[in-house]
């Protein structure tokens, strides 16, 4: 069992590969919400040896599953509400990832307007293939598996 005895309101994010917490609190804008994160490494898993968990105090709102569940659909999501877990979100691939990952392609547009929003849409949802929105170029890279 989790011990939440701390979290009024928040959500705790349960089963992250160890070593990837500190990047997923980058990616959740973490680092830029004013509210209280716990970051626990190395914790033990009886499913995974060991693990990592970030417990957040926010609105649950200010949770975005999506750029999440892009990054590790197999995260446990647990909101907590007065003390207790109330629910447990299923994370999924999201359709539609924008500012995430950066289009590589140098002939796409987003390599030439800097302004642009870098936006990649889930093509295959089976493959787990995510296409730039401009130039459909086929994002390579790892998913911080
Ligand atoms: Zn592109």
């Amino acid at each position: 069992m989790l011990n939440v005895g701390a979290l009024r309101e928040g959500y705790v994010l349960d089963h992250i590969k160890a070593g990837k917490a500190m990047t997923i609190y980058h990616d959740l804008n973490l680092d830029k919400l004013d509210c209280t994160v716990a970051i626990i490494k190395n914790a033990r898993s009886n499913k995974m040896g060991v693990k990592d968990i970030i417990k957040v105090e926010c609105p649950i709102e200010k949770l975005d599953l999506d750029i999440l569940g892009f990054i590790d659909h197999n995260i446990t999501v647990n909101i907590i509400k007065d003390e207790r877990i109330v629910e447990k979100k299923e994370l999924r691939l999201p359709k539609k990832v924008t500012n995430v990952i950066r289009c590589k392609n140098p002939r796409c547009i987003t390599s030439i307007e800097q302004g642009l929003d870098h936006v990649f849409f889930l093509a295959d949802e089976e493959k787990e293939i995510y296409r730039c929105m401009y130039c459909e170029e086929k994002y390579r890279g790892k998913r911080n598996k």
